[in-house]
This record gives C-alpha cells, sequence and structure tokens, in this order.
C-alpha cells in the first residue's frame, strides 16, 4: 500500500493538459441512452426524455477526507464514485453519469492518475454510469477531487427526506459500523508501521471491517428491491455520516420524533470482534461511525409483512410524534435521547 520510490514514474508536465485529458479519459464508454455527448466538447449534452433529473455533487480533498497512506488511489477512485452515485440512490432514483473534476499537485506522476482513474474506471463500470467530463488542474500541493453525478426517476419514484408520517417504520439497508472500524485498524496498522517498517500488517481478522472502508458500494440495488416488495419508501437518506445525525435529519425534516431499538441495529460479527478489541461500544459504533453507504427510509406501517423477513433490511425503530422527541430504546429497555457525535469523537471513549 505504501509509495514504492523506485518505480519508474512519467511527470504529468511531459504530456501537457489536453495530453493528460485525453490519456486518462479515453477508456471511458457510454451506455446510457440518455449520454447524446461525452466527453470532448465544451459541455456534454443529454437527454431524459419524460424522466426527471437528479444531480449531486461532492468535494474531496487529501488531508481532509482522504489519507492516501493506507488508501490506494484506485480504491479512493472508486470510493469517489461511490460516495456520489448513493447519493443518487438515496432519492431512489438510478444514477446515469458524473463528471470527474480532479486537481493534482507534480507531486504525483503520471502512474498516480492512472490508478485514480482505473478505479473511476472499475466503479463507473459497476453502477453502469458514463463518465461524461471533468476538468483537470492544478494544484499547489494536495489532491482534490470532485464528483457530480447524474440519475432519472419518475416524479412518483422519488423519495425525499421528508415524506414520512408518524407511524412509519424505520428501515435501514445491510449492517452498520464496520467502514468505521475498518479505519481504526487501517490507521493502527499505519502506526505500527511507522514504528516498524518490516512489521508487515496482519489483516486476515479484519477483511469486511477493511472491505467497507476501502471499497464501498453503493446500495443501487435497492430501488428495485423495493419495488419488488411493492413498497414505496416514504422518505429517505443515505446514512454515511452515521445513522444517528441522519434518523435526526429525518425526523427534522418531518416533524416528528423516533424511536430506534438498539436490539435491531443490524451489525458484523466482524465489528463485534473488532469493538471488543478496541474496548469501544458496538452501538456508539453503529450509531455514529460513518461512512457505511447504507440506505435509510421510512415506509408505511401496513407495509411491514412485505419487509419483515428480508434479509437486506432490518427495521429498526418507528416515527413518534415530535413531542415525544428522538430516543434510543436500550437492550434494558430505558430511553436515550438520541445525539449526533462527530465520529472524531467516537474513540474518545
Ligand atoms: P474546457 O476548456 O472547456 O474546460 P477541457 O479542455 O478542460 O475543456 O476538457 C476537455 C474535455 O475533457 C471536456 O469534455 C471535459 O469535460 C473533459 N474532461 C476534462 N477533465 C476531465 C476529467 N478529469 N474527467 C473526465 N473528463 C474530463
Ligand atoms: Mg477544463
Amino acid at each position: 500500500m505504501l509509495e514504492n520510490k523506485d518505480q519508474k514514474t512519467t511527470s504529468i508536465a511531459s504530456l501537457g493538459e489536453f495530453g493528460l485529458i485525453e490519456h486518462l479519459t479515453k477508456h471511458f464508454k457510454i451506455n446510457q441512452e440518455s449520454t447524446l455527448k461525452s466527453i470532448g466538447d465544451d459541455a456534454a449534452v443529454l437527454d431524459f426524455k419524460d424522466k426527471k433529473v437528479i444531480v449531486s455533487t461532492d468535494l474531496l480533498i487529501e488531508g481532509v477526507h482522504f489519507d492516501l497512506s493506507y488508501m490506494p488511489l484506485k480504491h479512493l477512485g472508486y470510493k469517489a464514485i461511490v460516495a456520489n452515485v448513493s447519493d443518487i440512490c438515496a432519492m431512489n432514483a438510478v444514477p446515469t453519469q458524473v463528471t470527474v473534476s480532479v486537481a493534482v499537485s507534480n507531486r504525483f506522476p503520471l502512474e498516480a492518475m492512472e490508478e485514480l482513474f482505473a478505479g473511476i474506471t472499475l466503479a463507473a463500470n459497476a453502477y453502469n454510469v458514463d463518465v461524461i467530463g471533468g476538468d483537470t488542474t492544478s494544484s499547489q500541493k494536495g489532491l482534490i477531487i470532485s464528483i457530480t453525478a447524474i440519475g432519472e426517476a419518475n416524479l412518483d419514484e422519488i423519495a425525499y427526506r421528508s415524506g414520512a408520517a408518524q407511524t412509519d417504520l424505520l428501515v435501514v439497508s445491510g449492517d452498520l459500523g464496520a467502514a468505521y472500524m475498518g479505519l481504526q485498524v487501517l490507521e493502527r496498522e499505519k502506526q505500527v508501521f511507522q514504528v516498524n517498517p518490516n512489521n508487515q500488517p496482519i489483516l486476515d481478522d479484519y477483511t469486511y471491517l477493511i472491505e467497507r472502508q476501502l471499497k464501498p458500494e453503493a446500495r443501487n440495488d435497492v430501488k428495485e428491491l423495493l419495488e419488488k416488495l411493492e413498497i414505496k419508501p416514504t422518505a429517505m437518506i443515505d446514512i454515511s455520516d452515521g445513522l444517528s445525525s441522519e434518523v435526526m435529519h429525518i425526523c427534522k425534516q418531518n416533524k416528528l420524533g423516533c424511536n430506534l431499538y438498539e436490539e435491531k441495529i443490524p451489525v458484523d460479527p466482524q465489528l463485534i470482534n473488532v469493538c471488543e478489541e478496541f474496548n469501544v461500544d458496538i452501538t456508539t459504533i453503529a450509531l455514529n461511525g460513518g461512512e457505511d453507504y447504507e440506505l435509510l427510509f421510512t415506509i408505511k406501517m401496513e407495509d411491514f409483512e412485505k419487509i419483515k423477513h428480508n434479509p437486506n433490511f432490518t427495521i429498526i425503530g418507528h416515527m413518534v410524534a415530535e413531542s415525544e422527541g428522538m430516543h434510543l430504546v436500550t437492550r434494558a429497555n430505558t430511553k436515550i435521547e438520541l445525539k449526533a457525535r462527530g465520529w472524531n469523537s467516537l474513540m474518545e471513549e
């Protein structure tokens, strides 16, 4: 994972801006019918006919949102696309195109950019999104990546953060907390490596956690899964910032409260083991960890039977009146007020 200084590298400057763009973008394929014109002109042209168009943008800054000492560039490229695709999925829409803008310093050779774009290409293929443009420029020091994702949906399919009713159930896809603990494992290994570079990390017990951190997947399957169950989500949000804060967003947007049940929160067995090892509370991590690109949504109470045994989804609670507040109901059946905690504070227990 760490840089190999002996590799032969090519300076970006030797290609020039246009050479670089051509080199990095020549492998992108176009699959979407809605893409009329992609890379190669002043702007792309899209045609969504009678569909609604959904747009979302993210900015990723080296040292703030990612650390290249344990995040390989290929994974970073993949994850950057995933994070944006996830936002489109969280509108209950289908991702169709992305634009990719990068600012890069001369610290990075061409080969590093090739790795980044290899990850972007992989993700674009995996999620069937066309890369239709972007911008390439220089930065003084770090790497900056901005992705815009575009998607389509019928008007009646779109799920906003608002739309939940007082009796709705709260449902989450997948499991929670793994990405955060994956990062803790990687950070620990980095420190061990810095003390003694001959220490090779043994990560066998953490494969799932590390994969959730380094190669997360967006839930572009949820829209279709719900369609098959004949369930329309009343409100939806992606929980990349942690379950607790996103549940609170849903509550506030809908002027409602909620009861979230600790025993229902889905976690992977690897998470349970690693939380014991790090001596941190599993529920705290699952509630606040973040970077799990899962979807949180509300459904009508009468849809309970349709979803209750589905392995993709877990009912974790229900909405209540605003005056009842937002609570976690613990295993001991006590009620704790929900708080959104920054993930920086998580390890300071
Ligand atoms: P402009 O001068 O209009 O900014 P550029 O020369 O920067 O155009 O870009 C030429 C073409 O390459 C455009 O279609 C642009 O969208 C595309 N492009 C530039 N950088 C990237 C990138 N990092 N990823 C994908 N497409 C890019
Ligand atoms: Mg440009």
